[in-house]
């Protein structure tokens, strides 16, 4: 590999675990033990934009290659949304974004959704890598669960056949959003050894 540490830049500790997980092998930091504290704004119109939006805003800052990721659900009733506003879609915490989209699909039969996760992978020489990763299901009309975070309780996973916060860490790896771009990511860095 050509650079040893890779900055995951989130502060997100549910993410920073997921990826420790999945690059096994790899010595991931978070971006507060690389000296970064800045709050990029997410101003790009799609997932990857945003996540490249990080990427650079670290590489430039501290030197070192980083990683960053921009993730949301996307229900199809909804045209999409919450989608790039996932985190801040009622301006509340997880648990109001949780109740404003069930009141949102109340009335609605159509419950299908995914998650998606772009992954953006930028080198200080400039070199430039993603991924995009993406999960199908349903969102439920009570919370199941007490694993995970954000949209977990409400999101039936396809493959799992229960939500994601009925899973354990392995199970929703092997199959997440997060899980599958990382994976992309994964097939890169062998490559690059
Ligand atoms: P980001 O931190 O800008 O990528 O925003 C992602 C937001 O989408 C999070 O705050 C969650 O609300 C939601 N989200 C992304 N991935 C997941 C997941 O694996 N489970 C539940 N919610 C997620």
């Amino acid at each position: 590999m050509k650079y040893k540490t890779v900055v995951a830049a989130t502060g997100n500790e549910h993410k920073l675990k997921e990826i420790r997980e999945i690059l096994k092998g790899y010595h991931v930091i978070s971006a507060k033990e690389a000296g970064f504290f800045d709050e990029v704004e997410e101003t790009g119109k799609s997932f990857l934009e945003n996540a490249f939006l990080k990427a650079r805003a670290v590489v430039e800052k501290t030197g070192q290659a980083a990683l960053a990721d921009d993730s949301g659900l996307c229900v199809n009733a909804l045209g999409g949304a919450p989608g790039i506003y996932s985190a801040r879609y009622s301006g509340g915490d997880s648990a109001a974004n949780r109740r404003l989209l069930l009141d949102n699909l109340e009335n609605e039969n159509d419950r299908s959704a995914h998650f998606e996760c772009a992954i953006a992978l930028v080198f200080p020489d400039g070199e430039e890598y993603s991924s995009i990763g993406k999960t199908y299901g349903t969102i439920v009309r009570e919370e199941r669960g007490e694993n995970g975070f954000g949209y977990d309780p409400l999101f039936f996973s396809e493959d799992l056949q229960k939500t994601f916060a009925e899973a354990s860490d392995e199970e929703k790896n092997a199959v997440s959003h997060r899980g599958r771009a990382l994976a992309g990511l994964l097939e890169f860095l062998k490559d690059e050894e």
